[in-house]
């Protein structure tokens, strides 16, 4: 069996990977607040996490891959409120656009997709369970984590007793025992979403979600957690503190991984900077396989620059591999025997070390290249290309054939029917020897990135 390694955000260090029961891996990663369509930066751990899913799902007989929707939140209350739209309704249609998008890029749907409205009932009882423990204090119809009642908090992040304070997210409210205790459980007000509790009507804390619905369905200990960088701190410390001191020190997740951020053109991508992207608009201007191979591009611990020209050159690199495959499968075997495909090892190696996916991706490359290099195509697959192939499943690539590859790419400008129109023309106007008409027409197509082939069954036609 292949020994993968991480990177552990908690011990800073590379370590090999050893699940609690090598029969049953489990990872929980954080997913979104559901209250706006998710930006191109939301889908970068998304992308990175099913690599990583795709990857032990080849490794270990089962793997139980747990993300949560966060559909209770004071965004979403602020977003109700100043449109008018039911919370229901807008949980409902975002969450139903983040499978479709998420679906896109090609990342496979997690085993248990956890809302958190629907485990209200689990994060009362740990609540409760820290107050009874004297971690957790109420004061003013708040429930507070009492930072101080847990020795190592801090662990993970690595934060300072006054980074910690400067860093808490909420105005040190007067009834906090100390200014870093967070909040487990908030008041609401009649017109606010609420549940009936032992502390009266309200809602749970962000981080408290997280904490009930991984030990729903994950139980006490687990093997990993991810999320985006920015989430390390206070999250998943809060996530650990909770976890731990629920459970009377038991440890909670043995391995931390973290996505670093997406920028965009040197800049860090937000609203204000009008340098915001939706992976919807994106989708409607790039094929989706562009937008993945990109996010795979750069290695998931390090800043990822998006860029247009980034995207450019991962549909140039796409074209090289769907060439490959279309020469030296035509038939598309390959396509039929997809599951019972090994991918190569050396695409398995790169993954396997720290999910090294620019290593991955260079590595089709060379197979590319040492089919390209290879006799000339013949019916059956060559096992360079059969190498590609699989190791490009494996990354979560390939979803179409080389033929709707060519023809599909969504934003190339010109649609079929127009440029079936320009064929037929210049078709005619060879006919009636009008070479220079038909020169000027395949111009015209090659300018707007349509290059056509002629060969013995007629002209033939894909984007560049
Ligand atoms: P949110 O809905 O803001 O809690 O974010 C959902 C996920 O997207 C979290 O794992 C974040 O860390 C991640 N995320 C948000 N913005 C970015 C970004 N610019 N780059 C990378 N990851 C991000
Ligand atoms: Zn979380």
């Amino acid at each position: 069996m292949t020994v993968l390694q991480f990177h552990n955000t908690l011990t800073r260090r590379q370590e090999p990977f050893a699940p609690v029961d090598p029969a049953h891996v489990r990872m929980y990663v954080c997913g979104p607040t559901v209250y706006d369509l998710a930006h191109i930066g939301n889908a970068r751990p998304v992308v990175v996490f099913d690599v990583l899913y795709r990857l032990l799902k080849r490794t270990y007989p089962k793997v139980t891959y747990v993300r949560n929707i966060t559909d209770v939140d004071d965004k979403i209350i602020a977003v109700a409120k100043a449109t008018g739209e039911p919370i229901d309704s807008i949980t409902a249609r975002t969450t139903r656009a983040y499978h479709e998008d998420m679906g896109a890029l090609a990342a496979l749907p997690p085993d248990v997709e956890p809302r958190a409205t629907a485990h209200i009932g689990q994060m009362v009882a740990m609540i409760r369970r820290l107050v009874e423990s004297g971690h957790a204090y109420v004061a003013e119809g708040h429930v507070l984590f009492h930072v101080p009642s847990m020795s190592s908090y801090g662990k993970l992040s690595g934060h300072s007793r006054d980074e910690l304070i400067a860093g808490a997210r909420i105005d040190v409210a007067p009834y906090k025992r100390d200014p870093a205790d967070f909040v487990l459980w908030k008041p609401s007000a009649a017109e606010q979403p609420g549940w009936d509790s032992p502390w009266g009507r309200g809602r749970p804390g962000w981080h408290i979600e997280c904490s009930a619905m991984s030990e729903e369905h994950l139980g006490e200990t687990f093997d990993i957690h991810g999320g985006g960088l920015d989430l390390i701190f206070p999250h998943h410390e809060n996530e650990i503190a909770q976890s731990e001191c629920a459970h009377n020190g038991k440890p909670f997740v043995r391995l931390w991984m973290h996505n670093g951020f997406l920028i965009v053109n040197g800049e860090k991508m937000s609203k204000s900077l009008g340098n915001f992207f939706t992976v919807r608009d994106l989708l409607a201007k790039w094929p989706a396989e562009v937008i993945r191979l990109l996010l795979m591009k750069t290695h998931y611990r390090a800043p990822l620059d998006f860029t247009e020209d980034g995207l450019r050159q991962a549909r140039v690199e796409l074209d090289r591999f769907y060439n490959a495959l279309q020469k030296f499968d035509p038939s598309c075997r390959l396509y039929d025997l997809d599951a019972s495909l090994t991918p190569p090892a050396d695409v398995t190696d790169a993954l396997a070390d720290d999910l090294n996916t620019p290593l991955a991706i260079a590595r089709l490359h060379e197979h590319a290249s040492a089919a390209f290099q290879s006799a000339a195509a013949s019916r059956e697959p060559s096992p360079q290309v059969s190498a590609l192939y699989a190791g490009g499943r494996l990354l979560g690539l390939f979803n179409q054939r080389p033929e709707t590859w060519f023809k599909g790419q969504a934003g190339s400008g010109l649609s079929e029917d127009k440029i079936e129109e320009r064929i037929k023309a210049r078709l005619a106007a060879r006919k009636a020897r009008n070479f220079a008409e038909a020169d000027r027409i395949r111009d015209e197509l090659k300018a707007q990135g349509v290059v056509l082939e002629d060969g013995p069954g007629g002209t033939s036609w894909r984007r560049v």
